[in-house]
């Protein structure tokens, strides 16, 4: 699979490109923001855009999701229980970040345990992790896992916005992600990328025995 990183918009969101080798399809995780430099990644890569995949609504996630939408055709995935913040610049808190934001609904609204799948037989499975928001979720594939703002490199997401609860938060690293093998690459939704292992072992939020 092909994967490629962009640190996007003023919050320095990751965006990942995963790319079909064999079939050219590609899914993006997180648009945050810099449509025009995602596109000349896919360009450069031959890809073609399939699908949009949220880890959340929030504003520093979604700001590049319409333009690409409309310039590729690409199916725009969330949680549904996220959905309702891709349509209300209050709840995805770009009305707080200077450009108030109101996406067009989801294509897709997904729920836990289901497979997104693109390109030749490469699919994520969607682990339903609220605590961040209330429908933030993590995606695992075959050996990685893209967290969002669930987890991070030695830390958590926030859980001060509206719909966060630090309980559930702490309830869905125990319960999904702790479960995991060591050997999951972790790329979260901002910062550098981890191991499953190397969190376990040094994030205080998945030592600590909530
Ligand atoms: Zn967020
Ligand atoms: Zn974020």
């Amino acid at each position: 699979m092909i994967l490629e990183t962009l640190v996007v918009g003023s919050l320095q969101t990751n965006c990942y490109v995963l790319g079909c080798p064999e079939t050219r399809e590609a899914l993006v995780i997180d648009p945050g923001a810099e449509a025009g430099r995602i596109r000349t990644v896919l360009e450069k890569q031959g890809l073609q855009l399939k699908k949009l995949v949220l880890t959340h609504a929030h504003g520093d996630h979604i700001g590049a999701c319409g333009e690409l939408r409309e310039a590729t055709g690409a199916q725009v995935l969330v949680h549904r229980e996220d959905a309702g913040l891709l349509t209300d610049p209050h709840r995805n808190l770009t009305a707080y970040l200077g450009s108030a934001l109101t996406l067009p609904p989801a294509d897709v609204l997904l729920s836990d345990g289901d497979v997104v799948e693109f390109g030749a037989g490469i699919s994520l499975t969607v682990l339903h992790t609220p605590g961040h928001t209330q429908g933030s979720i993590c995606l695992l594939g075959d050996d990685v896992l893209f967290s969002g703002d669930t987890l991070f490199a030695g830390a958590v997401g926030r859980t001060d916005f509206p719909g966060g609860s630090f309980q559930e938060l702490t309830r869905s690293l125990v319960r999904r992600l702790l479960p995991l093998p060591d050997e999951i690459r972790v790329y979260p939704g901002h910062g550098p990328a981890s191991t499953m292992g190397e969190e376990k072992r040094d994030n205080p939020y998945l030592t600590t025995d909530w």
